[in-house]
C-alpha cells in the first residue's frame, strides 16, 4: 500500500468520524504539516466520497462571531465583525471551497478584509496568495514565520514527529516526503505576542512557538474562544500535533495558552471543544509536561 492510498483511507476514516460524532473527543490522527494530503483530498473528491461525507466547504458556527470552515483535513476559521477576517487558508486550491462555504452560510466572500495565518505550514498557507490576488487584502502572520511565507517556504527544518508509533508512521509515510513549497506572498503586518487586533472586542495574539517558531494562537476574549491552530489537535481526541520543531517548547506553549481565560477551543485539525476546553487542555497536557518539560 503506498502512502497516498493509505492517507486516503485515513482521510475517509477521519471524515467519517467528523460526521458521526462531531463534538466528542478523539485521539490522534493529525497532520501537523504536509502537502501530500492535498493529493489524497483530490482523490477523495473524485471518488465521490466528499459528497458522501459532505464535510467539505461547510461552515459551522462556534459562537456569535466565529465560524469553522471544514476543508477536509484542515480547518480554517472566519470571524465576522465589521467585515470578515479569515484565519488560515487551507491547502493550495482551497479558495473556491472557502468562498463556497462562506456563501452557503449567507455571507459574501468579498467582505473578507484580512487573512491571519497561524503559521507557515502549507495546509494553512497554501491558498493565501490566491485569496490575496482575488480580493486584494492584507495578510498577517508572526514575524518568525512571515519571513518563510514571503519566501514561499512552507516549513522550517528540522522537525520531529511527536512520540508514538502512529505519529512516526504518519510523519515518515505522509509528511516527510512532501514538497512544502508554497506560492510566496507578502505579509503586510508582522505580529508579535500580545498584539490585539481590533475586531469582535479584541483578538489577542498569543505567540505559541514549538510546532513552528512563528506559530500563533488567537484568543477572542469576549467570547472565550481559543483559536489554537496547530498548538495541539483534536482529531481522535485531544493530543499533540504530529510534528514539532521543538516538542518541549511546544508543550510549554500549550501550557502558556492553557492559562488564558477561555471555555471553547478550535483547532487546525479536528473538532472544536465547545465546553470546558481550558480544563480539558490542562488535564491532558500538564501530566505530559512533567515528562517532556
Ligand atoms: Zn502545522
Ligand atoms: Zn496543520
Amino acid at each position: 500500500m503506498n502512502a497516498e492510498i493509505m492517507f486516503t483511507g485515513f482521510s475517509i476514516l477521519w471524515q467519517h468520524l467528523d460526521k458521526s460524532c462531531p463534538l466528542q473527543e478523539r485521539s490522534s490522527l493529525k497532520t501537523g504539516r504536509s502537502g501530500h494530503p492535498q493529493t489524497s483530498y483530490r482523490l477523495t473528491l473524485e471518488s465521490g466520497a466528499a459528497n458522501k461525507f459532505s464535510i467539505f466547504d461547510q461552515m459551522q458556527q462556534i459562537t456569535n462571531n466565529i465560524y469553522q470552515i471544514s476543508l477536509g483535513l484542515v480547518n480554517a476559521f472566519l470571524i465576522e465583525d465589521n467585515g470578515l477576517t479569515l484565519i488560515d487558508s487551507g491547502y493550495r486550491n482551497s479558495t473556491d471551497k472557502i468562498f463556497s462555504a462562506i456563501a452557503k452560510a449567507g455571507k459574501n466572500p468579498q467582505d473578507i478584509k484580512h487573512v491571519i495565518l497561524t503559521h507557515c505550514h502549507p495546509d494553512h498557507t497554501g491558498s493565501v496568495a490566491e485569496i490575496k490576488r482575488r480580493l486584494n487584502i492584507s495578510v498577517l502572520a508572526h514575524s518568525e514565520d512571515a519571513r518563510l511565507i514571503e519566501q514561499g517556504t512552507g516549513e522550517r527544518l528540522p522537525i520531529q514527529p511527536s512520540p508514538g508509533v502512529f505519529n512516526w508512521l504518519v510523519y515518515n509515510l505522509l509528511i516527510k516526503p512532501v514538497n512544502t513549497r508554497i506560492e510566496p506572498v507578502i505579509v503586510e503586518e508582522k505580529l508579535k505576542d500580545n498584539d490585539v487586533i481590533p475586531i469582535a472586542g479584541g483578538l489577542q495574539i498569543i505567540h505559541t512557538p514549538g510546532h513552528s517558531a512563528g506559530h500563533i494562537s488567537l484568543l477572542l476574549k469576549n467570547e472565550g474562544v481559543l483559536i489554537a491552530g496547530d498548538l495541539c489537535a483534536n482529531v481522535i481526541g485531544l493530543g499533540l500535533s504530529t510534528v514539532y520543531e521543538d516538542l518541549n517548547l511546544g508543550i510549554k506553549s500549550i501550557l502558556k495558552a492553557a492559562e488564558l481565560d477561555f471555555d471553547k477551543a478550535v483547532f487546525g485539525h479536528g473538532s472544536p471543544l465547545l465546553k470546558f476546553a481550558k480544563r480539558k487542555i490542562n488535564e491532558k497536557f500538564r501530566p505530559i509536561s512533567a515528562l517532556y518539560g
